[in-house]
C-alpha cells in the first residue's frame, strides 16, 4: 500500500515514511491510494478473531513494510486485557433494545484516544530503533489526545513529547493526568489561548520544513494516518459483536470534533463493512453539523469557539475533514486544494456545489447537535433507566443517535471517555461523584510539571530548541 496527499502531491510513499510525519509537504493529508475491499469470505473469517488478531489483519492491508511477524507482535503487545481492561477490548454495553454503547475508553487515560495511541507508541519505538533515529513529538490537545500521547510515549527510548494544551481550559482531572507525569521525556506546554491556537502553532511549526528537519519533529495529532487506521479496527469489532451474520447492517454514532474517529468509520465503510449510517454528533461547536445539513463548511475563530462541558469536542476547524471531502469529490485533489487552501484559508469557509453535496448521502453521513442541557438530561436518564454512568461526550453521541435509530438496525454509540474525567458535569447531572477506576484516586493532589507559553509559534520553537 502506498500513500498520497489530498492536495495533489502524488509521490507514492510507504507506510513507514508517513508514520512519523504530520501533514504532507504540500499541506494536505495522507491517504492510501485506494481502500482495500474486504470480501464476504474474509469478513466471515474475521468475525471469530480476537481483537489483536483482527487488528493485525486490518493493519496488514495498510502496512506492507513491516515484516508480518513483527507487526503481529506489536499488535499483540498493544491490545491486551491488562491495558484495556477486558478480553473483548471494546465490549458492548446494551441500553434500550437496538441501542448499545461500544466501550472505547478503558485504556490508561480513560478515553478512546488510547485505542490508537498505545499502538502508535509501539510502532514509533519499533521504527525509530530500526532506523537508529530519534523523534521529537509535537502535538496540540484539548485534553484527551495529549494525555493519551504522553501515556503512550512516556519513558520510550529516543522519543520526546512537546504537548501544547490550552492553559486552564481542561478539566482538573485532565490537567492532573497530563501535568503530573514526571518522565523527563514529557514536556507540557500550557498555551495562553484556546485549542485552535495550539493547533495553529503545531501547523506553523510543521510548515517550517527546515526547523522540522533539524529538530526531527513528528506528530501524533489526529491527522496521523496510523492513528486513523488503528481506529478502523473497532468499527469491525463493534459490528461483529452487534450482529450474527454479515448480511446485517449497523449504524454508528460518533461524538465528533476533529473528525478523526468518524473518518475511521468512513474508511471501514469504504472497505465494505456493512455500515448503514454514520451519525456525526457535535456539541454547541457545530461546524460539522452545519456542513452535513447545508453543504457549507465555515470554520470559526478561537474567539467564536464555545467552552462546553464536552471540551474534547470544542473544535472550530476539523483537521481530518479534508480526507472525507477528498473522497466525496471523487479524489479531485485540485478541487480539494482550492477549497481548503484557498477558500478556507482566505475566506474561512466554502460551500459545495449542489451536485457535490448531494453525494454526501451515498456515504451514509447524517448529523445532529447536542447542548449542555441535552447532556445533563441524557446523563441523568441513562443513569436512572439503566444504572449506566456516561460521560459528557458519549452523552452528545447518544442524544443525537436516538434521532437516527431505525428498526432492525443496531445503533452503536461510541463511548469516547469515562465520566471520571468530567466530574463537575456529573455532579451537576446526578448530584454525585463519578465512579473513578482504581489507582486514580487523589491524582489531582500530585505535583504538576508544566510551562506556561504565549500563543506564539516562535516561543514554542525556542523552547524545543533549548530542550532537545
Ligand atoms: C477526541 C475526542 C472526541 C472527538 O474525536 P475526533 O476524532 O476529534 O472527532 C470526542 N470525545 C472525546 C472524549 C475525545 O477525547
Amino acid at each position: 500500500m502506498k500513500y498520497i496527499s489530498t492536495r495533489g502531491d502524488r509521490t507514492e510513499r510507504r507506510f513507514s515514511e508517513i508514520l512519523l510525519e504530520g501533514l504532507a509537504p504540500d499541506g494536505g493529508l495522507y491517504l492510501p491510494t485506494h481502500y482495500p475491499r474486504v470480501d464476504a469470505a474474509t469478513l466471515e473469517r474475521w468475525r471469530t478473531l480476537g481483537y489483536a488478531e483482527l487488528a493485525f489483519e486490518i493493519l496488514s492491508l495498510y502496512i506492507d513494510d513491516i515484516p508480518a511477524a513483527d507487526l503481529r507482535q506489536i499488535v499483540h503487545r498493544t491490545y491486551t486485557p491488562e491495558v484495556f481492561g477486558t478480553e473483548a477490548i471494546v465490549p458492548l454495553k446494551p441500553l434500550e433494545p437496538g441501542v448499545a454503547l461500544e466501550a472505547l475508553s478503558n485504556g490508561p487515560t480513560l478515553a478512546f484516544k488510547d485505542m490508537a495511541m498505545q499502538l502508535l507508541g509501539h510502532l514509533f519505538e519499533y521504527e525509530l530503533a530500526r532506523r537508529g533515529e530519534e523523534l521529537n513529538i509535537l502535538g496540540a490537545t484539548s485534553g484527551d489526545t495529549g494525555s493519551a500521547a504522553e501515556y503512550a510515549m512516556r519513558g520510550k527510548k529516543g522519543i520526546r513529547v512537546f504537548m501544547l494544551s490550552p492553559y486552564g481550559r481542561m478539566s482538573p482531572f485532565q490537567q492532573a493526568q497530563m501535568y503530573s507525569l514526571q518522565d523527563a521525556n514529557i514536556h507540557n506546554l500550557a498555551v495562553q489561548g484556546v485549542f485552535d491556537d495550539c493547533q495553529d502553532i503545531v501547523k506553523a511549526v510543521s510548515n517550517d520544513i527546515e526547523f522540522k528537519r533539524r529538530h526531527k519533529i513528528g506528530t501524533v495529532n489526529s491527522i496521523n494516518w496510523a492513528r486513523l487506521v488503528a481506529q478502523v479496527v473497532y468499527y469491525f469489532a463493534g459490528y461483529f459483536q452487534a450482529t450474527k451474520s454479515n448480511d446485517e447492517e449497523v449504524s454508528f454514532a460518533v461524538p465528533s470534533g476533529n473528525f478523526g474517529n468518524i473518518c475511521a468509520g468512513h474508511v471501514a465503510r469504504m472497505m465494505g463493512l456493512p455500515i448503514r449510517k454514520l451519525v456525526l454528533a457535535t456539541n454547541e461547536n457545530d461546524v460539522l453539523d452545519e456542513f452535513f445539513r447545508t453543504g457549507t463548511y465555515r470554520v470559526r475563530k478561537g474567539s467564536e469557539t464555545y467552552e462546553t462541558s464536552s471540551p474534547s469536542m470544542d473544535i472550530s476547524k476539523a483537521s481530518n475533514f479534508e480526507r472525507f471531502v477528498f473522497d466525496l469529490l471523487g479524489r479531485d485533489a485540485e478541487r480539494t486544494r482550492r477549497l481548503f487552501k484557498e477558500e478556507v484559508e482566505q475566506r474561512g469557509a466554502f460551500t459545495l456545489e449542489p451536485q457535490e453535496f448531494a453525494r454526501v448521502k451515498d456515504y451514509g453521513f447524517v448529523s445532529g447537535r447536542s447542548t449542555h442541557a441535552d447532556r445533563l438530561a441524557t446523563i441523568r436518564a441513562t443513569w436512572e433507566r439503566f444504572g449506566v454512568m456516561i460521560d459528557t461526550h458519549t452523552a452528545d453521541g447518544l442524544k443525537v443517535a436516538r434521532v437516527h435509530v431505525e428498526p432492525g438496525v443496531p445503533m452503536l454509540v461510541l463511548e469516547t471517555a469515562l465520566p471520571a474525567k468530567f466530574a463537575a458535569t456529573i455532579r451537576e447531572a446526578l448530584g454525585r461523584e463519578p465512579e473513578r477506576p482504581r489507582g486514580l484516586e487523589g491524582i489531582e493532589e500530585l505535583p504538576k510539571r508544566f510551562t506556561v507559553m504565549p500563543p506564539s509559534a516562535q516561543a514554542v520553537k525556542d523552547y524545543i530548541a533549548q530542550n532537545c
